[in-house]
This record gives structure tokens, C-alpha cells and sequence, in this order.
């Protein structure tokens, strides 16, 4: 069996060393390198020694156009600044990319889906099964509980996490308001405070929790009066998302171009 090779950007963070971890256990796949930023603390140190299980004799690289022009698939998980870069070099080297950044605006959607012209991207903000099958179950509520029913998301997650509402909880409430048929844009509410008046009718609102090494818990709650229904998920180890970005790598390896989900990776699209 030809093994996949597998370049990661952001190789030195938190997902970065938990793809390493997954990927060296991986049958089918194997690590081929990695970059990080050009002043990152890890530049030229061996990935191996960084993610604990002792020297592969590959370290961490500064240029990600070797790394793209020399592996089968990219996995990005850095930040939405980065992204601009890393979109462009997977479309001049046709190389697969698979994408768990979050904080990307409407800006960095366009840039995938030009990108995903020329070569094949699976971007999602979570890539875990639980998540993408609670987003199915959320869009199917939503689809069967009318306006009556206030749609709220809670998410909590650890304190270094810079971007808030989470990616997932973003995707949470674009599945409900998908089973609604509207736009989420234009029915979130991302933050209340002060004297900001009753809840508008209809729309989903946000709310987040910082603190301790919370990989990330996510509830959505579909109050009613009298009633609520409320449905969870959470995380206890970031090696969950490496594991569904590493999936999607192995899956998105040879596809034709194109924006796909986590849902085409685990084969529940709707
Ligand atoms: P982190 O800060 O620990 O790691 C990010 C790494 O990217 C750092 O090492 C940083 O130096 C590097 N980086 C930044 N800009 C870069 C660039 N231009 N080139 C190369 N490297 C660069 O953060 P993290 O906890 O690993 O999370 C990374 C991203 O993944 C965040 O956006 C986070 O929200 C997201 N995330 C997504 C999922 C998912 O399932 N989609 C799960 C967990 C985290």
C-alpha cells in the first residue's frame, strides 16, 4: 500500500503536535514534515522530540512551499491569517488540503472556494464524528420546532482559545438555522450585555465560557415555555480532532477539486 504523505502547517501548536501523535500510529499514512512560524521557539527542533515520543529526524521547517510542493496532503491548524498563503500555495501545487483553522470571516470562505477550484479542500470547524452527527441532530430539531422555541448555544472552552463564538459553535448554529431555512447571519446574536432588550423572535443567540484546559464543550439549548430540550457534546482530548483531520486527509488524497465537509468525510451528508 502507498503511503499517504502528510505535511503539517502550525506543526508546533497544540493540534499540530496532536496530528504528529496520530499520524506516526496511523497505518496508511505518514509524516512527511512540518512548518511553523518563522519565529516560533520550535523553529529547527525535532517534531518527534516536541510531540513526546522521541527523534524522527524531521524538524520543524519555515517555508511551506517545499512542504506543499513535496507531500500529498496539508493539514492547517494555525490561524486565519495564515490562510491566504496556505490556500494559494495548495492551488499552485494542486495539493489536497485539509483545513480545522477557526476565526475565519467571510473573507477567508471565499478564499477556499477559490481555492477549491483547483484543487480539492475539506474545511470544518469541528472534525470530530460526535460534533458533525449533534450539527445533523440540531438541524433536524430546528426543522421541526417552530419560532416558539428560542435557540441558544453554549460553548466553553480552554483559556488560550483566542477566537469566540467557537468554529463549532458557529457550525452548530448554521445547522439550526439551516433546519429553519434562514440565514444565520442575519438571526445570531453573538454577545448580549447591558440593557439590550428582550430576545428577538427567531434568533439564535451565543454565548462563551474561558477558562482551565477545556478542549471544548458545546450545548444547544431550544427553550420553550415551560420546556427544554438541550443536547451536549463534549471534548476531553484535542487527539479527537487529529483524528478526524487525519481521516479526511487519507479521504481527500486523489478527490477532484472541490469544498467539501467534515459530513462528505463521514459519509452523512445531507
Ligand atoms: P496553537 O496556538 O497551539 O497552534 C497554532 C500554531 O500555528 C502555532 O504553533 C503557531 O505558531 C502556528 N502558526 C500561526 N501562523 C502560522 C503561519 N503563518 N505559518 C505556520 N505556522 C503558523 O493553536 P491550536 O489550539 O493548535 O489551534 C489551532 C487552530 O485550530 C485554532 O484556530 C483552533 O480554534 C483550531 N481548532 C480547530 C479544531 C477543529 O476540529 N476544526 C479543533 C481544535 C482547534
Amino acid at each position: 500500500m502507498v503511503e499517504v504523505a502528510i505535511g503539517i502547517t502550525g506543526v508546533a501548536g497544540r493540534m499540530g503536535l496532536a496530528l504528529v501523535r496520530r499520524i506516526v500510529q496511523m497505518p496508511g499514512c505518514r509524516l512527511a514534515g512540518g512548518v511553523d512560524r518563522k519565529d516560533s521557539p520550535a523553529q529547527g527542533r525535532d517534531i518527534g522530540e516536541l510531540a513526546g515520543f522521541g527523534s524522527c529526524g524531521i524538524l520543524v521547517g519555515d517555508d511551506a512551499l517545499p512542504l506543499f510542493a513535496g507531500v500529498d496532503v496539508v493539514i492547517d491548524f494555525t490561524s486565519p491569517s495564515a490562510l491566504k498563503m496556505h490556500t494559494d500555495l495548495a492551488a499552485q501545487s494542486k495539493t489536497a488540503l485539509v483545513v480545522g483553522t477557526t476565526g475565519l470571516e467571510e473573507a477567508h470562505l471565499a478564499m477556499l472556494t477559490q481555492a477549491a477550484k483547483h484543487v480539492a479542500i475539506v474545511q470544518s470547524f469541528n472534525m470530530s464524528l460526535g460534533v458533525n452527527l449533534l450539527a445533523g441532530m440540531v438541524r433536524q430539531a430546528a426543522a421541526q420546532l417552530n419560532e416558539e422555541w428560542d435557540i441558544e448555544i453554549l460553548e466553553m472552552h480552554h483559556r488560550m482559545k483566542v477566537d469566540s463564538p467557537s468554529g463549532t459553535a458557529l457550525l452548530l448554529g448554521e445547522a439550526a438555522a439551516k433546519g429553519r431555512g434562514r440565514n444565520l447571519a442575519e438571526i445570531a446574536d453573538r454577545g448580549r450585555d447591558g440593557l439590550c432588550g428582550p430576545r428577538r423572535a427567531g434568533e439564535i443567540g451565543f454565548a462563551s465560557l474561558r477558562g482551565g484546559n477545556v478542549v471544548g464543550d458545546h450545548t444547544v439549548i431550544f427553550a420553550a415555555d415551560d420546556e427544554r430540550i438541550e443536547i451536549s457534546h463534549k471534548a476531553s482530548d484535542r487527539g479527537l480532532f487529529a483524528r478526524g483531520a487525519v481521516q479526511a486527509a487519507l479521504w481527500v488524497k486523489g478527490r477532484k477539486p472541490g469544498l467539501y465537509r467534515m459530513s462528505d468525510v463521514l459519509g452523512f451528508s445531507s
